[in-house]
């Protein structure tokens, strides 16, 4: 299967599909945000790169021929960037990419961000957070049956040090100190080779203190062994791609075992390369060693798809029945906790 090329679904399916509440557990905001927002913020300032919204796109999302090349996808998220330094801007596209969700389907979401590279323009950490959080709470007054709750993301290629104030200003945040949508994990995201997550050991210690979910990237673009360190070392209980773990049988009885969950992203494992092309996805080992999964979009921009889509394109795989069961059994995965109150105005 490769995203090129699904099988069809049938009309049956899809109308299954779309009527079926989603949830998405691994989804990034800088590859997420719609192009249209992109665009326009960028007309705001002058500095659109290209003349035409369609041009734009060519640089915001994976092209034909571009697939299986993890440098052409990282490309895609810088242009976000020079737009999302400002508070106002993070709470406007978060808000976006949460308004696209909800036309896909999903009603539990928890979107990553890495408040560190939103602060070039002067934001501090915290106030990188609090602009993300601001975007949720707009969302939320607009769809109040959305549940809702961010990750941290500490960028591994700025180091274990780093890593550890992050943890704290995420805890700083948490949802369940404030009753209300707010901070509910932490992760570890970047450029994974020499950068194992034994490194992050202290900031994910900080974390699990605080009672935020846990989840690291690992096995995408690295070793089986990441893997491993991520769940014996950091104490996850989800993994993000975890491609590399379908080698290693003993690891996938202990995911099961452990019920430690795989946030199995389809379109973005083949455009990166996580999977090559031609080759079958995971997501059947996994399901078949019994391995819990959710179905997660990654970058929905970058990736052209949606959680609509990443539901088919698993279906192909998978069958309906079961994508519908992944996504009803994914409500227990989730980091968010039950909220008593709507945000304040
Ligand atoms: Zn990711």
């Amino acid at each position: 299967m490769s995203p090129a090329a699904p099988t069809p679904a049938s009309p049956e399916a899809a109308a299954r599909l779309r009527s079926l509440p989603k949830v998405e557990l691994h989804q990034h905001v800088d590859g997420s945000i719609p192009a249209e927002v992109t665009w326009d913020l960028m007309r705001h300032y002058r500095l659109n790169p290209a003349p035409t919204l369609d041009e734009m796109r060519r640089f915001l999302e994976m092209q034909p021929g571009e697939e299986g090349t993890l440098l052409a996808y990282l490309d895609k998220m810088h242009y976000p960037l020079w737009v999302t330094q400002f508070y106002e801007n993070i709470s406007r596209v978060v808000e976006a990419i949460c308004r696209s969700a909800v036309e896909a389907g999903v009603r539990t979401l928890e979107l990553r961000y890495a408040p560190l590279i939103h602060t070039y323009a002067g934001l501090t950490p915290r106030q990188s957070i609090r602009a993300a959080l601001s975007g949720m709470n707009h969302a939320r007054r607009a769809h109040p049956e959305l549940k809702l709750g961010l990750i941290v993301i500490a960028m591994r290629q700025h180091g274990p040090h780093i890593a550890k104030v992050l943890a704290r200003q995420a805890l700083a945040e948490a949802q369940h100190l404030h009753e209300r949508t707010g901070v509910v994990g932490f992760d570890i995201a970047g450029p994974e080779r020499g950068n194992p997550p034994r490194l992050f050991r202290s900031a994910y210690e900080i974390a699990r203190l605080g009672s935020l979910g846990l989840t690291a990237h690992a096995g995408e673009d690295a070793p089986v062994e990441y893997v491993w360190q991520a769940v014996d070392e950091l104490g996850v209980s989800r993994v993000g791609h975890g491609c590399a773990a379908v080698r290693d049988r003993d690891l996938l009885r202990r995911l099961a075992r452990d019920r430690i969950t795989m946030e199995v992203c389809l379109s973005s494992n083949y455009h990166t390369g996580a999977v090559p092309p031609g080759e079958p996805h995971p997501l059947s080992a996994f399901l078949e060693a019994g391995v819990p999964v959710a179905l997660c979009c990654d970058n929905s921009t970058v990736s052209r798809t949606d959680a609509q889509r990443e539901s088919l394109l698993a279906a192909s795989q998978v069958g309906v029945e079961t994508v519908e069961r992944i996504h009803r059994e994914a409500e227990a995965l989730t980091f968010i906790r039950p909220e008593t109150a709507l945000p304040p105005q």
